[in-house]
């Protein structure tokens, strides 16, 4: 497995009247070229932040004040203005929740086609690029004569299509895609899930799904990472975790998802508490006040972020040793 993507210590912390807020605190993972990572957890939970991290836009009163993000082999926070703007796009591209803000309401999408490839390819001429544009459009299922039509006249579903096709025509190697499907019913959802992993397929690409809905990482996904209050609080093989997940906080989390498939009529699981407010994090492991497997230790110090089994990471005391841990460590079952 080749690594595209190592993120190492990240903090993104946001500087707000109350004090100072990590809303990405310390969280260290590899992206591998070629695949889908699904990035999950409530909302809050820095999910949207790690995003927005790795495309280097957190804003002030937001900055990125700890960790490195490594592209390649290059450390993209020394980046100045000139290399950013080469690698968002040419290297990674991002869609939003909503792709009409990031569309422009007054411009074909042919236009937007055509613009994107000439930005960061000034020779290619018109007539190529829009048979690029129109081809890769074509292979995500928006016919020729939608080219002309402008962003308001496409559903929200072909919009997310046409930001996927503008970062496929300028060859982006990370494509990151966030809360795709908020607005899509289970269907069309599942068309999209299709359509993602065909592309991947297709053009190996690499996928980041930021979402809050698990049962679409669940088709899409190859990997999953869950995010709770800041942190990455597991990371593994998709159907590990569906199968076994280790974390109290991922255990809870698929507990209180239906199970369409199987149409279970049980009672789902309802999470005790709220997520904490990040001015004034929890000690120790911040899922601690929630955590039904809570021992002492866990409100004391802060577990790391260890591989339990290979490939798979889990940040909790039930996996890790600790001189003044009093309960033994539960075994992983294999
Ligand atoms: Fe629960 Fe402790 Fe693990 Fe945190 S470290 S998830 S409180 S068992
Ligand atoms: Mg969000």
């Amino acid at each position: 497995k080749e690594t595209l993507l190592q993120v190492r210590n990240l903090t993104v912390t946001y500087h707000t009247r109350l004090g100072p807020v990590s809303a990405v605190s310390d969280v260290s993972f590899d992206v591998y070229r070629g695949e889908i990572l699904g990035l999950v957890g409530e909302s809050g939970c820095g999910k949207s932040t790690m995003g927005k991290a790795l495309m280097r836009l957190i804003a002030p009163p937001g900055e990125i004040s700890e960790g490195q993000i490594i592209l390649s082999g290059e450390d993209i926070l020394k980046y100045d203005e000139n290399q950013l703007r080469e690698m968002r796009g040419a290297h990674v591209s991002m869609i939003f929740q909503d792709p009409m803000t990031s569309l422009n309401p007054v411009q074909r999408i042919d236009q937007h086609g055509i613009e994107a490839i000439q930005v960061h390819e000034p020779k290619t001429k018109i007539e190529q690029a829009l048979e690029r544009v129109s081809k890769l459009f074509e292979r995500l299922g928006i016919q020729k004569r939608r080219l002309t039509d402008y962003p308001h006249q496409l559903s929200g579903g072909m919009r997310q299509r046409v930001m996927i096709g503008l970062g496929l025509a300028l060859n982006a190697d990370l494509i990151i895609a966030d809360e795709a499907s908020t607005s899509l019913d289970v269907i069309v959802e599942a068309k999209l899930a299709d359509q993602l992993r065909e592309i991947r397929d297709e053009f190996g690409v690499t996928l980041m799904v930021i979402t809050h809905n698990i049962a679409l990482v669940a088709e899409l996904a190859d990997r999953i990472a869950v995010m709770y209050a800041g942190r990455m609080v597991e990371l593994g093989d998709v159907y590990e975790v569906f199968d076994n997940p280790l974390h109290p906080y991922t255990q809870g989390l698929l507990a209180s998802v239906p199970n369409i498939i199987l149409n279970e009529r049980e009672e789902l699981y309802k999470m005790p508490g709220e997520p904490p407010n990040l001015t004034h994090p929890p000690s120790g492991c911040r899922f601690h006040p929630r955590c039904p497997k809570a021992m002492d230790i866990c409100s004391r110090y802060q577990p790391s972020f260890e591989e339990v089994t290979p490939g798979r990471f889990v940040h909790c005391w039930l996996y890790q040793d600790h001189p003044e841990k009093e309960t033994p460590t539960l075994k992983v079952a294999a």
